[in-house]
């Protein structure tokens, strides 16, 4: 028999709401440390013990909440989320908080901040942690959505003294599906330094930059390979100063997107060979991992199977998506080699869109599969 939630429909509702109408984007420190505010407040009301790390000016602070007793440092669980949105202020004023029969909407409700909320929810309702459950560490961070640049090192410093990882990231649309693999993500930033000269004039005396840049592109969107799970995707290019002068440079920032470490090497290897095409133009090139891939291991698989026994006692059945492209701090800790499990958060669809929404009916068994997991995982 599926376990009933604590909290009534309309209050998981509200509470979602005064984390959803508190707008947190990426960019914009003053908003986001407004929002750590109210995690804070709401973690305190839980009982929970909170720490907060300043990340610097740019950005708000990580948090990290815990349930540990004094002197207790065993390897626990990790529950890791990020509290900042892509969506800029003001967004809530054309996209409001609402409901649409069973879908709820809001900027950055499904990523994440109904599944931050789920398992912070979770985590304080274990009043009294027996001693053979294990500590709970929720890391939750400022920066995820622009590459968690400023976090990075602090996540993996928890990671190494923890069990398990798990990741409140949304769950797949289509039924819910949980997250055991993600592809690594990285960049190529080619720029290409040509000589410039009048377009009218001397137009035999220019290199021009943009030229050289266009075999460079064609060359980097080759590097695709579909059946092997390598994406390059030249997504930002600039160039130029204006239109009668033969332009000296440009430059391409390009997003790729690796299933395993082979494939880094293979594409890397690629990259390596890119030369100049035009005479008297230089090219240069950096290639960049930020997420490493994250591979689905046997230890994922086995905390996976646990995950699957707590959802079908909390009443519904628990998927596993293939592969995404997609990277999150999951990649981190994975790599570590810590079993980690994501997409274990708000089930709905439309991330990073203003159709962003959650599905309420999912909410109370989604409530009680944490409140399962997190009391029973060892
Ligand atoms: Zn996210």
């Amino acid at each position: 028999m599926p376990s009933t939630s604590p909290l009534s429909i309309d209050q998981m509702i509200r509470h979602i709401q005064n984390w959803v109408e508190c707008e947190s984007p990426s960019h914009d420190p003053a908003a986001l440390r407004t929002m750590a505010d109210i995690l804070l407040r709401d973690a305190t009301a839980l009982g929970l013990q909170t720490q907060t790390l300043s990340l610097g000016e740019e950005t708000g602070p990580l948090l990290h909440f815990h349930n540990r007793r004094a002197g207790d440092d065993r390897p626990g669980i990790m529950l890791l989320a990020h509290y900042d949105t892509v969506h800029p202020v003001g967004t809530l004023e054309r996209n409001p908080f609402r409901q649409e029969e069973d879908r709820l909407y809001g900027p950055g409700i499904y990523d994440m901040k109904a599944g931050t909320w789920l398992a912070l929810t979770a985590m304080g309702s274990l009043s009294e942690p027996d001693s053979s459950a294990l500590p709970i560490d929720f890391v939750i961070v400022p920066d995820e959505e622009t590459g968690t640049f400023y976090s990075r090192e602090h996540i993996e410093k928890f990671a190494r003294n923890t069990r398990y990882v798990l990741v409140c990231e949304p769950a797949r649309a289509e039924g819910g599906r949980c997250v055991t693999a993600r592809k690594g993500t990285g960049h190529i930033y080619v720029t290409t330094h040509g000589r410039p000269a009048h377009a009218g004039v001397q137009h035999q005396k220019g290199r021009n930059a943009i030229q050289e840049m266009a075999h460079q592109v064609l060359a980097l969107q080759a590097m695709t390979d579909y059946e092997r799970g390598i994406t390059v995707s030249v997504g930002l290019i600039k160039g130029g100063t204006t239109s009668n002068v033969v332009p000296e440079h440009c430059s391409v920032d390009v997003d790729f997107r690796i299933p395993d470490p082979e494939a880094e090497h293979v594409l890397r290897e690629k990259v390596d060979q890119l030369k100049a095409v035009t005479p008297d133009v230089e090219v240069d090139v950096k290639f960049a991992v930020n997420r490493p891939p994250m591979p689905r291991t046997e230890a994922t698989a086995a905390l996976l199977k646990k995950a699957q026994a707590y959802a079908k006692e909390a009443g519904f059945t628990l998927e596993e998506a293939p592969m995404t492209g997609g990277g999150s701090d999951a990649n981190f800790t994975a790599a570590l080699g810590i079993p980690t499990l994501d997409g274990l958060g708000a089930d709905g669809d439309g991330a990073h869109t203003l159709r962003e929404h959650i599905l309420v009916s999912t909410l109370p068994e989604r409530l009680v599969f944490w409140q399962k997991m997190l009391k029973g995982l060892n």
